[in-house]
């Protein structure tokens, strides 16, 4: 079950009308109309620390926002708990509606079988991208958000070429580079002025073994 506890869209790659005529596209696609100012985003948000300066840039360019919490990932649910409590923290903040994805660590398990030992930013990495943002897709989906993406791109461990390849293959995923402008070192200022919980590892159990 998916459960709602603020909201806007796209940008980026410094081609907001390029991002907006995709949007329209797909508008176009699904049958419904364009109405004058249409700029909504389901984001995908990893954690709060890496949705801040997403946020920012995306507010900054008249988008409108909606977070999706669905981290399934998360080792263990007492880390994911913790996350979730940052990210409830900063959609308050903000004044964002924030969208909380059901927690489902096993299924998320079972999709990764056969890669527990791969490394970090190997193919695990790439089949957990997609576990997330096929649920995000689903999601914009349901709730006729026409575009979505990922605070996934801030992060300096996670390629953004190799996430978007992985999110080209879910209609309405937006392509959007958060670590250009020096996106990531903004995260870390902002999440020190919100107060956000920062993590030591990645998500998964297999992550944790990089911490030690
Ligand atoms: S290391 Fe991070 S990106 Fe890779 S599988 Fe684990 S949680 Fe997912």
């Amino acid at each position: 079950m998916i459960t709602t506890a603020g909201v806007n869209r796209p940008d980026i790659y410094q081609e907001a009308p390029f991002i907006r005529a995709c949007c329209m596209d797909r508008l176009n696609k699904v049958g419904l109309k364009y109405m004058n100012d249409i700029k909504k985003i389901l984001l995908h948000t990893c954690c709060a620390s890496c949705a801040t300066y997403p946020v920012e840039l995306l507010l900054s360019q008249n988008n409108e926002i909606i977070l999706f919490f669905s981290n399934s990932n998360i080792f263990p649910e007492t880390e994911y708990e913790k996350r979730l409590q940052s990210a409830r923290h900063l959609s308050r903040e903000l004044h964002l509606e924030l969208i909380e994805d059901t927690y489902d660590h096993l299924s998320w398990l079972e999709h990764i079988k056969g890669l527990e030992n791969e490394p970090e930013r190997g193919r695990r990495c790439i089949k957990c991208f997609e576990y997330n943002l096929r649920r995000t897709a689903l999601s914009a989906e349901n709730l006729s958000i026409p575009c979505f993406t990922t605070t996934l791109t801030v992060s300096r461990h996670k390629p953004s070429r190799v996430i978007f390849e992985v999110g080209s293959h879910f209609p309405g995923f937006e392509p959007v580079d958060f670590k250009k402008n020096n996106g990531f070192s903004r995260s870390i200022e902002l999440s020190r002025q919100y107060n956000l919980y920062r993590q030591n590892y990645c998500g998964c159990e297999f992550s944790m073994r990089n911490t030690s």
